[in-house]
């Protein structure tokens, strides 16, 4: 079986528009859903992983619009949000698979997931991910965006996905699973146990090493474009169907990939690659079988393959 690591984009699963309510972010998923089922009677493993950008964010403006509760640091949010999106994927995958005609209990799972960070990373004193609602006005303590204006947090490098032996178990007893959810919850070590910290790892570098340490063949990156692009906003823009890893690092120090967007992505499609992954695409989440046929998306490569 062909492991294969789906990283859906959370800016996905609410489209622009839309203000993210529980019946929209299911309309969203079906899409994406609905191929995962399928690729999942197709002969391959696959392992979910989402972002959590919008939804991290609004659970942070409801908890700061009252003084009744109280406030929870951001990485029992993060944490709330796999819960979150992993029970909007589990009931939108349950019903993908029975208009299969497949009707397995426990055939799918999402797993809690801590990753790794290490504290003294340089992200802790610049903040680059932006989360929650863009504005179209001026915020205070807000950064402009491609987006619009939007609360910007720490995102520190991924350096290990702890319940990845736990997750490969599952894979290999034939479950879906759903993991690191919005990039995984951030956690550093101490000498005898792991606590959170204030930070939102980004999913597509947390998914990259995911895939690297179950041995994953292929990482697609779902999100709402289709293709990555040169000049990307710009009208001389261009869309890339392949893209070989020294042309995407030479293209990322030029800026066409900008950080807290399609920067992470690149990186994690080239970060897979180097650690031995088959095959790392970009797409949109209406396109990964079509991605997965080549007829679709932006497709990575190592030099000299
Ligand atoms: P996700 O929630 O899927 O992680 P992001 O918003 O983080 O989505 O990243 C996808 C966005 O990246 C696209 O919607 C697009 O606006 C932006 N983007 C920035 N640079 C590029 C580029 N060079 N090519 C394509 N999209 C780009
Ligand atoms: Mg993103």
């Amino acid at each position: 079986m062909k492991i294969i690591i789906v990283a859906l984009g959370g800016n996905a699963l609410i489209k622009p528009g839309e203000i993210g309510t529980s019946e929209q972010m299911i309309n969203n998923l079906r899409a994406p859903i609905k191929q995962i089922a399928e690729l999942s009677q197709e002969g391959y493993s696959v392992i979910i992983t989402h972002g959590n950008g919008p939804q991290v964010g609004n659970l942070l403006l409801q908890q700061e619009s009252t003084e009744e509760v109280t406030q929870m640091p951001l990485e029992i949010l993060v944490a709330e949000t796999q819960g979150q999106i992993g029970f909007l994927i589990e009931s939108t995958l349950d019903e993908e698979l029975m208009h299969l005609g497949i009707d397995m209990e426990k055939y799918f799972l999402t797993v809690l997931t801590y990753v790794e960070v290490d504290p003294d990373d340089r992200a802790f004193k610049r903040p680059t991910k932006p989360i929650g609602p863009a504005y179209t006005r001026r915020k205070k303590g807000y950064v402009k965006t491609s987006k619009g204006w939007r609360r910007v947090v720490a995102s520190p490098q991924p350096k290990r996905i702890i319940q990845s032996r736990e997750i490969k178990k599952l894979m290999d007893e034939g479950f879906i699973v759903i993991a690191c959810g919005g990039g995984g919850v951030p956690v550093v070590k101490n000498e005898t146990r792991f606590h959170g910290v204030e930070a939102v790892i980004d999913k597509d570098l947390a998914s990259a090493k995911l895939a690297e340490q179950v041995g994953a063949d292929i990482l697609i990156i779902a999100t709402d474009v289709e293709k990555v692009a040169l000049n990307y906003g710009r009208v001389d823009y261009k869309y890339l169907d392949r893209l070989s890893v020294s042309q995407a690092k030479e293209y990322m120090s030029q800026g066409h990939f900008p950080p807290g967007s399609m920067g992470p992505k690149v990186q994690a499609a080239i970060n897979f690659l180097e650690a031995g992954g088959k095959k790392a695409i970009i797409t949109s989440i209406e396109k990964i079988k079509d991605a997965l046929e080549q007829k679709a998306g932006t497709h990575f490569y190592l030099d000299g393959f």
